[in-house]
C-alpha cells in the first residue's frame, strides 16, 4: 500500500514510525512532513491548509490511504475532498470534526443523547452570558466558540473574574460563549478508534498543559505526557466508552455524518464518574507519542479496517509498559522564542533503550539539526512502570545539548509517586 500521511509535528512522527512498521507498507509519503519523519517517509512540500495541493499529489502518486494528523485540515474537510476524488482517507469528515470544530455543536448533541458533561449554556451575547455566570455561581468555566474560538478557556474562580471574561470574549464582533458548571476531579484523555459505527478503545493518557514545573505558567500544546493514565482504570475507561463515546459514535451515524478516525475524549473523572470535557477530532500530540509506542498490532491494518467500516471484530492490544514523554520547547514559549539554534545529542539520546526522539519543530541546514517551532522535541521512553519511564526519558533528555532549549523536570510526576508508593 501506498500511504500518505499529513502533518509535520510530533504526532505526525510517532504515526509515521508506527505506520513503518506494517508489512503492508509499499510506500510512505509525508507532506510536509519533518526530519524525524523523513526516516520513514519521502517528504513533499505541500501545506496541509492547500487542499488542492493534498488531492493532487494522493492522485499523482496513486496514493491508496491518506492518513491526517492534524486537525485544521478535517475542519477544512480535506477528507470530504479525497472522497469526492475516489481516495481513501482515515480521518473525519468536516461534518464529523465539528465535534472538536465547534463546542455549542458538541454541548447540543451531548444535551441530546444524555452524554454526561458539565451543565452549559450556549449564549449568543454578552447579556446572556452574564446571566448564565449569575445562575451557575462561582467557580464557573466561561468558553470561547464560533469566530472567537481562539479566545479559548477561562476557569473562573469568582464571579467577577466570569464577567470580566464575558467582556473580553464579546468585544469581538461574531463572538459567542458556552458557559458551563465547573466540574472537580482529575483530567485523563481516552482515545477511540472508530469505523463510523464501532468505536474501540484505542489507549489513554494524562498530559501536563502548563508551561512550567508543578503545573504552574500559561497553558501550552502539552508539556508532556504518559500512558497508561493511573487514574483511568480499566473499568472507568469502560464506563466512558460505554456512556460518552459509544453513544457519541452512535449519534454522529444517526445523523448522517458517522464518525470515522481517532476520536480524542478530553475526560473530568468526577465523584459521579467520568465526564467529558471536550472532544477532539484527532489524536493527542504528545499522547500520541506514548500511545502509539505500546501499540502491539499492526497500525496500518487497523487504520485500513476503520476506513472500511470493519473494526467490530478487532481488538487492539497496548503493551503492559508505561511510555512517557518530555517535550522539549524553545525558550519563551508558549511566548516569543528564537529560531534557528542548533540541537545537538539526539543520536545519542534515542541509542538509549526503549528511547524515542520524536521531531516536530525541526529542520536540517546541512546536517545541522535547527529548531524552528516552539515544541521542538518530544523525548519518549518505556520503564516498566512510570517511575522508571520518568527516568529513561530524563536520562535520555540529559544527553541532548540545546541550550536555547527547555522542559519540564517533572512530566509524571503524580503517576511516578503512585507507582514508587507501589
Ligand atoms: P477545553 O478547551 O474545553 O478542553 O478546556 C480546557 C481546559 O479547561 C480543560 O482541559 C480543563 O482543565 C478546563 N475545563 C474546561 N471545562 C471545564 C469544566 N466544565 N470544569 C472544570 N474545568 C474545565
Amino acid at each position: 500500500m501506498i500511504v500518505l500521511l499529513l502533518g509535520s509535528g510530533g504526532r505526525e512522527h510517532a504515526l509515521a514510525a508506527s505506520l513503518a512498521k506494517s508489512p503492508r507498507l509499499t510506500r510512505l509519503i509525508a507532506a510536509p512532513g519533518n526530519p524525524g519523519i523523513a526516516e520513514h517517509a519521502e517528504l513533499r512540500d505541500v501545506s496541509v491548509d492547500d487542499l488542492d495541493g493534498i488531492v493532487a499529489l494522493a492522485k499523482a502518486e496513486a496514493v491508496d490511504l491518506v492518513v491526517v494528523g492534524p486537525e485544521a485540515p478535517l475542519v477544512a474537510g480535506v477528507v470530504d475532498r479525497l472522497a469526492d476524488a475516489g481516495i481513501k482517507a482515515f480521518g473525519p469528515s468536516g461534518a464529523a470534526a465539528r465535534l472538536e470544530g465547534s463546542k455549542a455543536f458538541t454541548k447540543a448533541l451531548c444535551a441530546e443523547h444524555g452524554i454526561p458533561t458539565a451543565g452549559f449554556r450556549h449564549c449568543r451575547d454578552a447579556a446572556s452570558a452574564h446571566a448564565a455566570v449569575d445562575a451557575f455561581g462561582a467557580p464557573v468555566v466561561v468558553k470561547a466558540d464560533g469566530l472567537a474560538a481562539g479566545k479559548g478557556v477561562v476557569v473562573a474562580e469568582t464571579l467577577a473574574e466570569a464577567h470580566a471574561a464575558v467582556d473580553a470574549l464579546f468585544e469581538s464582533a461574531g463572538a459567542e460563549a458556552v458557559v458551563e458548571e465547573f466540574m472537580e476531579g482529575e483530567e485523563a484523555s481516552l482515545f477511540a478508534l472508530c469505523d463510523g459505527t464501532t468505536a474501540l478503545l484505542f489507549g489513554d493518557a494524562q498530559d501536563h498543559k502548563r508551561a512550567y514545573d508543578g503545573d504552574e505558567g500559561p497553558n501550552t500544546g502539552g508539556m508532556g505526557a504518559y500512558s497508561p493514565a493511573p487514574a483511568l482504570s480499566p473499568a472507568i475507561a469502560e464506563d466512558a466508552m460505554a456512556r460518552i463515546v459509544r453513544p457519541t459514535v452512535k449519534a454522529m451515524a444517526e445523523a448522517g455524518t458517522p464518525f470515522v478516525g481517532f476520536l480524542y475524549a478530553g475526560l473530568m473523572l468526577t465523584s459521579d464518574g467520568p465526564k467529558l470535557v471536550e472532544y477532539n477530532a484527532r489524536f493527542g500530540d504528545p499522547e500520541a507519542q506514548v500511545v502509539l509506542p505500546r501499540l502491539k498490532d499492526d497500525l496500518l491494518d487497523l487504520l485500513i479496517a476503520a476506513v472500511d467500516g470493519d473494526l467490530a471484530a478487532r481488538k487492539p492490544r497496548f503493551a503492559r509498559e508505561t511510555a512517557l514523554a518530555v517535550v522539549m520547547a524553545a525558550k519563551g514559549y508558549p511566548g516569543p522564542h528564537e529560531k534557528g539554534s542548533e540541537i545537538r545529542g539526539i543520536a545519542k539520546a534515542a541509542a538509549r533503550p526503549g528511547v524515542t526522539v520524536y521531531h516536530a519543530g525541526t529542520a536540517l541546514d546541512g546536517d545541522r539539526l535547527l529548531a524552528v517551532g516552539g515544541r521542538v522535541l518530544a523525548v519518549s521512553a518505556i520503564g516498566a512502570d512510570a517511575a522508571e519511564a520518568q527516568m529513561n526519558a530524563y536520562s535520555a533528555v540529559d544527553l541532548i545539548d540545546w541550550p536555547e532549549g527547555f522542559c519540564r523536570r517533572d512530566i509524571g510526576w503524580r503517576a511516578a509517586a503512585q507507582a514508587e508508593e507501589g
